[in-house]
């Protein structure tokens, strides 16, 4: 008899590298919640995996921010980890996006980004690196309602103190200096990058560096000036912060509070309330 014998597992949610998401129900007071398993049976001889592993239930247990997943509990269980948070049941971001026949507009997109970058601020200022940011470990919260978000998925996320090895994460989200071989730690610039490229897709629903192999890919990355679609009309502020964010040049590029602080960001904040 464990804790999981007291929720019935209804549907899976997704499935990734290291292990599968539920939606499970509790038998007695019906709450909703999600549980990651992610297995360590493989793993058991290699301690840095494992302790990669324990480090997503770990940063989770000490991030508490309203746009950021909550975890309830972890725990070991038949040789896999079990990390069991809320469950957000507005579905990924970038379905989202697939489905509308427009990219958002530049009101809606301010929305989005105004809480991805307050949740960043604080994973930031905890010393902690996500290093994994894309559409798809962004939740909404409300099927119905795009602005609303929460960030997932730290399976990947480490201290800025470790010297971390790239960004193993997304090609079409990683920053110039960890492809080029530039910098082989990744730094909190990395997610901001990847912030940048969301922003992008938000409002054109293209990746601004995208080549039809990785090795095209990651050329456009390092060496593709960036570029907005003809037809694309935003305010001049927008422009700038995304300049900002996409830099090459992860040295001149935006920190997170510099992005926080943009003018794009504080123009709009009337409008979105
Ligand atoms: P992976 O590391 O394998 O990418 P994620 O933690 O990103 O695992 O979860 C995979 C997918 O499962 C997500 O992209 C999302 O669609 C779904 N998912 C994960 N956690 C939740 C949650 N708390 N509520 C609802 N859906 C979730
Ligand atoms: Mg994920
Ligand atoms: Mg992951």
């Amino acid at each position: 008899f464990c804790l999981l014998d007291m929720y019935t597992k209804s549907c899976k949610l997704g499935s990734g590298g290291f292990g599968n998401v539920y939606k499970l129900k509790h038998k007695l007071n019906k709450e909703i919640v999600a549980a990651k398993f992610v297995r360590v049976s493989e793993y058991l001889h290699k301690a840095d995996t494992i302790q990669q592993i324990l480090k997503e239930a770990q940063y989770l247990m000490t991030l508490d921010h309203e746009n950021i997943l909550k975890l309830q509990t972890a725990f070991l269980i038949n040789q896999e980890i079990a990390i069991i948070t809320e469950y957000i049941p507005g579905g990924e971001l970038g379905k989202y996006l697939e489905k509308q026949d427009e990219p958002m507009t530049e009101i809606q997109a301010c929305a989005v980004m105004h809480e991805l970058v307050k949740a960043m601020v604080y994973v930031h200022s905890k010393k902690i690196l996500h290093r994994d940011l894309k559409l798809e470990n962004i939740l909404l919260q409300d099927p119905k309602n795009p602005c609303s978000v929460k960030i997932i998925d730290f399976g990947l996320a480490s201290l800025c103190s470790n010297n971390e090895y790239g960004m193993s994460g997304t090609l079409l989200y990683s920053p110039p200096e960890l492809l080029s071989g530039k910098s082989k730690k990744s730094s909190n610039k990395a997610d901001v990058w990847s912030l940048g490229i969301i922003l992008y897709i938000l409002l054109t629903k293209k990746f601004p560096f995208e080549g039809t192999t990785d090795a095209k890919t990651k050329h456009c990355i390092c060496n593709q000036k960036l570029k907005f679609p003809k037809d694309l009309k935003i305010s001049s502020e927008l422009e700038d912060l995304i300049i900002n964010m996409l830099e090459k040049d992860p040295r001149k590029r935006f920190n997170i509070n510099q992005v926080g602080l943009h003018s794009w960001l504080e123009m709009n904040k009337e409008k979105i309330k």
